[in-house]
């Protein structure tokens, strides 16, 4: 139609233009909302239908990518030929992956235990696909190789449960949705970039929650890991505990929007081994060796 452009141009003026851009909006919407919708996988180990936007292998490049600059950002990985410490992370890590369910995931010959030098930060990490960190901050405070196993039960957990991908499929979402709420809001003026603010933070707001889910559920798979691997799974409450003590003086937002406040923690984690364990932990599950102050003292039942 020649006479279209004149035509359009006439009826933007006079306020058919935020139409348009509506539905513009609209369209970016249901695309995002589709494509998280549409991309979905099972998972082999939990049977979960969880919304996934990349495969198993490249969850695993992507960790295998990532892993050096995770540890470049924590002063360096301490090598288990020359720390101890080291040596019992990576052994506890596979000792656990091969005696667990975990042993039934993908990712089985692509898991790696690493401890990082940083002293000061207390945490672990896991990136996608199997690598996994423990910081000497977190290590030296822990009291037995039991506490150990269930940190690195709960990044296991993480990783079996594909939580990063997720996180990436919905933060993808977010992006989205947020791009659709500025167009569609955008008329130049504070409305719409108050509108962009509020969809940022509403983002922001979900994921936390998200995060949080995860976090339960990367403690219930620990829980699980720790005990088929020989080891008592109260240990996980004392792994609380500590965390909880360092979050006494260290209470900065990004450590809330990562990890739950401990004591919500210690009360789940409580009242699952109170239903899996009536009758209290079978004593055939062990401690294992004693920890202290990063020194590793005596030796682990039937080696
Ligand atoms: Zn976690």
């Amino acid at each position: 139609m020649s006479y279209s452009g004149g035509f359009d141009d006439a009826y933007s003026a006079r306020g058919r233009g935020p139409n348009l851009r509506l539905i513009g909006a609209l369209i970016l919407a249901v695309i995002g909302i589709a494509m998280y919708l549409f991309e979905t996988q099972v998972n082999p180990v939990t049977g979960k239908r969880q919304h996934i936007a990349m495969s198993v292998d490249q969850e695993k490049a992507l960790g295998l990518q990532a892993a050096p600059e995770m540890a470049a950002k924590m002063g360096g990985v301490l090598g288990p030929d020359r720390d101890p410490r080291a040596a019992l992370v990576s052994e506890v890590g596979r000792r656990i992956v091969r005696d667990s369910d975990a042993s039934r995931s993908p990712y089985v010959g692509n898991f790696h235990f690493y401890l990082l030098s940083d002293p000061e930060t207390v945490n672990a990490f896991a990136l996608p696909g199997g690598q996994v960190f423990i910081t000497a901050g977190l290590f030296d405070r822990l009291e037995n190789e039991a506490q150990l196993a269930g940190v690195l039960g709960h990044e296991i957990g993480h990783v079996v449960n594909r939580h990063t991908a997720e996180q990436m499929a919905k933060s993808r979402l977010g992006q989205m949705l947020t791009l659709a709420v500025g167009v569609g809001a955008s008329g130049g003026d504070d409305r719409g970039r108050n509108a962009q603010m509020i969809a940022a933070l509403v983002n922001q707001v979900t994921q936390l929650r998200f995060s949080r889910d995860d976090e339960s559920e990367a403690d219930r798979f620990g829980i699980q890991f720790m005990a088929q691997s020989g080891y008592d799974p109260t240990a996980m409450l004392d792994v609380m505990r500590i965390l909880k003590e360092e979050s006494k003086g260290n209470r900065q937002p990004e450590f809330l929007a990562t990890h739950p406040l401990p004591e919500t923690r210690l009360e789940e984690i409580q009242a699952l081994l109170q239903s899996e364990y009536p009758n209290g932990v079978p004593p055939s599950l062990s401690k294992g060796r004693t920890l202290e102050g990063g020194r590793v003292l005596g030796r682990f039942r039937g080696e």
